[in-house]
């Protein structure tokens, strides 16, 4: 059997090790007879691994205890539809919500949101072509926001935040990090909520994780559906409606491995090092080009162009020959993307950095 390097942004490439157990593990999980994608979401089966994966993403994370772990559906857009819904009674209407815009990811929760509140884009950085963060200092706040909204690693554009951004007062703190979530340290306490989709470093598509932070479960508009109430879900466990319990089981089998490799600060060590090399490789000459700010450069997602724009068929072409796969970029902006979650390791970078010098004639 021959396995590829799979650089797509997600769906992504996952652990070997977990896909071999899941596998091992798909006709009878455990000695029940069944696949756990067979199994009733409510029975102790199902229930223990459920607990078993919350408990684990909690030690990777090291989630404090006034934070409800949820397991749910819809994806990054979901929550991005959602957020708004869950949080806007916080404030008498017409709430604003402030906005930093760093790429495609927040451009979308941007023109969500304006469907149910005031948003004000507190920094831009689209003037720029999206190749960095606006500096903290500059970003114009609201004191009464009902929250600011982060996308704090933009997969498209490549610019991940360097930094935690630090709020005022008590309006919360909203993270997408659907693209770098368990790929770097961060203290959750500083987000009143992260969510991720999973089909990037937890899992499968299909779950969408969400942490929230206690005191923001009870603020949601009425006409937020039940089945998408952070507080409804948090009161079920997740179990308000039949989970994506495979996901699930993936997911679980994901974090235990991430414990087993040395937990999130080995991940960080690894990542630093796959995303130090690509980008010496790219910046080595002229022939490709990264137009990120250094500071902001996402280790997740490395979006560069040829050039000579005229050889990037050529180039996929002689990229796929050699088992790198899903090299092209979004087609919202073109030219390649190289997406180096935690499972892509380190070899597959060093297969793409040989390529790349071999393709520039170096
Ligand atoms: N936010 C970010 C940062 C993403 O990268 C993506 C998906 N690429 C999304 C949101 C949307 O996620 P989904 O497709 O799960 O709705």
């Amino acid at each position: 059997m021959s396995r590829i390097f799979n650089f797509s942004a997600g769906p992504a490439v996952l652990p070997r090790e977990v896909l071999q157990q899941a596998a091992d593990e798909m006709l009878d999980w455990h000695g029940s007879g069944m696949s756990v994608m067979e199994m009733s979401h409510r029975g102790p089966e199902f229930i223990a691994i459920h607990r078993q994966a919350e408990a684990d993403l909690r030690e990777l994370l090291d989630v404090p205890a006034n934070y409800k772990v949820l397991f749910m559906q819809g994806g990054g857009l979901g929550q991005n539809a959602i957020v708004p819904l869950n949080l806007l009674g916080r404030k008498p209407r017409p709430a604003t919500i402030d906005f930093v815009h760093t790429g495609s990811w927040s451009g979308k929760s941007i023109k969500e949101a304006r469907r149910y509140a005031n948003v004000n884009v507190a920094a831009s950085g689209e003037a720029g072509g999206f190749t960095g963060v606006p500096p903290q200092d500059t970003w114009k706040l609201t004191p009464d926001a009902a929250y600011l909204h982060v996308c704090t690693n933009e997969t498209i554009d490549g610019v991940e935040f360097d930094f935690a951004p630090t709020v005022q007062g008590d309006v919360p703190l909203v993270a997408d990090m659907s693209s770098h979530i368990l790929s770097r340290r961060i203290d959750v306490a500083q987000y009143g909520v992260i969510f991720a989709g999973a089909q990037k470093n937890i899992g499968p598509a299909g779950l969408t994780l969400a942490l929230v932070r206690d005191d923001l479960l009870d603020s949601a508009l009425p006409i937020c559906p039940g089945v998408f109430n952070w507080r409804a879900v948090a009161d079920a466990d997740s179990m308000l409606n039949t989970p994506p319990t495979y996901a699930i089981y993936i997911a679980g089998l994901v974090f235990a491995h991430l414990k087993k490799l040395g937990g999130v600060a080995e991940m960080e060590r690894r990542n630093i090092e796959k995303a130090r090399l690509l980008y010496a490789a790219l910046d080595a000459d002229d022939f490709y080009r990264n137009r990120v700010a250094p500071a902001y450069r996402s280790r997740m997602n490395v979006p560069f162009y040829l050039r000579d724009e005229s050889l990037n068929d050529q180039f996929l072409a002689g990229a796929k020959a050699r088992g790198l796969l899903q090299l092209k970029g979004h087609k919202s902006v073109g030219g390649m993307r190289a997406s180096i979650y935690n499972a892509m390791p380190i070899e597959g970078v060093h297969a793409l950095v040989d390529y790349l010098n071999e393709f520039a004639g170096r």
